[in-house]
């Protein structure tokens, strides 16, 4: 039975890079090294950072202030990393719209002080929140670009006169975005980039600039836009996974395509969870993940069955962060159609079944 892999990450990969990956390890009689073998400072690696540099550059649309770093640690560093060097006696800004969110200012908050200026937690996070007044001296706006759990993503980024930071880790290249109007946006590789081990994050030079000279070097921003993001030995196969992955999001026709292909089968996915009686997703309709749906049986308690039978169907990955329960299905650009219509036909045969 042909599997399908709805996880929200580590998550699919397209078939043609776990070919490349597999061509790339396969042992060979003669010996030589894989990708994963060589010297990161040599010049077979040094080919793969520097079109994955280019590549990433111009899907991103990158202007020349803004500095692209490929880094360790995941966005959970980034969540500390960024308030340590931007802050300095300015405070910083959040917007909550869901678990990462609140992790995000969690963080800032044990570096100082820092400002939810809006949340939608009283809502349960079913929308995105409104903004209220930015504090003086901010130091940036900080947003989660598409959250993950509960599914609540914003169309586009908020509108404030001060610089932005976005946690973009669940929606990365998965469309054009306006990364050009951003002073600091962060995304782990292993959703839509390929396998863990790879941070990449956008730094614009004036918030570069602010960088104290008290940190140790390794959380030097600047030392790592000075070393190329190597700093020290990068995570070499997982920027190969994503140079492949770059390559193949190109090959299909860049962002666009798969803005097109994402928005059309989450809205397959919402409309089939609208119109049954039995199955509910409680987000606003203009704040709704076309990434992440996460999504309920009518009694909660049948939600493990639903996950269990739904694995013996070949659907796997469908349950529900612990942080809410329920059922989730991530539908990052790797993902083919065909795995929508058969979990929309899933839906409807439980729903007849047991509903
Ligand atoms: N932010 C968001 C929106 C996420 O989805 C995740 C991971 N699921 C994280 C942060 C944490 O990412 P990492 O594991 O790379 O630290």
């Amino acid at each position: 039975m042909t599997q399908h892999n709805f996880s929200a990450g580590p998550a699919v990969l397209p078939v043609v890079v776990r070919e490349k990956l597999s061509q790339a390890l396969a042992p060979r009689t003669d010996g030589q090294p894989s990708i994963a073998e060589v010297s990161h400072r040599g010049p077979v690696f040094a080919a793969v950072a520097e079109e994955l540099n280019e590549r990433l550059r111009r899907l991103m649309g990158l202007v020349d202030d803004q500095h692209l770093l490929l880094l360790h640690g995941g966005a959970n560093l980034q969540f500390a990393w960024l308030p340590m060097t931007v802050a300095s006696g300015r405070i910083p800004a959040y917007l909550t719209s869901g678990y990462w969110g609140e992790k995000a200012l969690a963080e800032a908050r044990r570096i100082g002080p820092a400002e939810e200026v809006g949340s939608s937690k009283a809502i349960g996070f079913t929308d995105v929140p409104e903004m209220g007044h930015l504090p003086e001296r901010c130091a940036y706006l900080h947003y989660t670009g598409n959250e993950t759990i509960h599914g609540v993503q914003f169309e586009r980024p908020p509108v404030a006169a001060v610089p932005l930071a976005a946690d973009l880790s669940s929606e990365f290249l998965s469309r054009p975005y306006p990364y050009r109007e951003l002073a600091f946006a962060y995304a782990g590789a292993q959703k839509n980039l390929g396998i863990p081990g790879l941070t990449v994050v956008v730094i614009r030079q004036d918030l570069l600039d602010r960088s104290p000279d008290t940190l140790p070097n390794y959380l030097d921003y600047r030392k790592w836009v000075n070393s190329n993001s190597m700093l020290n030995t990068p995570a070499t196969l997982a920027w190969y996974t994503a140079l492949e992955t770059c390559r193949w999001i190109d090959s299909c026709g860049g962002l666009a395509f798969f803005q097109k292909r994402n928005r059309e089968r989450a809205q397959r996915l919402y409309d089939v969870i609208d119109r049954s009686d039995f199955w509910s997703n409680p987000v606003a309709g203009h704040a709704r993940s076309v990434i992440n749906v996460p999504f309920f049986p009518a009694d909660a308690k049948r939600s493990p069955d639903v996950v269990s039978k739904a694995e013996s169907a070949g659907l796997l990955g469908l349950k529900g962060h612990r942080a809410l329960g329920g059922l989730r299905a991530s539908l990052y650009n790797a993902l083919d159609n065909a795995a929508v219509e058969i979990l929309i036909d899933f839906l409807g045969d439980y729903e007849r079944r047991y509903g």
